[in-house]
């Protein structure tokens, strides 16, 4: 990544340029400005940089942590291509998202 928008700073590889010989998919010459990113808050802090065998829990279930709290997952027939090579997400059929309790008990 040796190219740089001259708006920004976005970083690009030569081969992203446009039509235009300009990098624009990141401010659109400064058209779009994104906020700065507010301070993470401290309890995240310490589960995602700290040693505690809490922070170890968390960092290692931390795909089933994201999936319990995100209240809407997908629903697919999920149909595994014929074969080998490397890992491919094949839906066959409609998609749907499913809203369901948290607590199943
Ligand atoms: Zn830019």
């Amino acid at each position: 990544m040796s190219e740089v928008c001259k708006f920004c700073g976005a970083l690009y590889w030569k081969n992203e340029v446009n039509s235009s010989e300009k990098y624009t998919k990141c401010c659109h010459d400064v058209k779009v400005r994104l906020l700065n990113l507010t301070e993470v808050p401290d309890l995240f802090k310490e589960l995602l940089c700290s040693n505690s065998q809490e922070a170890k829990n968390y960092r290692q279930h931390i795909r089933e942590y994201n999936a319990a709290l995100a209240f809407v997952s997908m629903g697919v027939e999920i149909k595994a291509p014929p074969g080998t090579g490397p890992y491919c997400f094949h839906i066959h059929g409609q998609i749907y998202h499913m809203v369901s309790p948290l607590d199943s008990s």
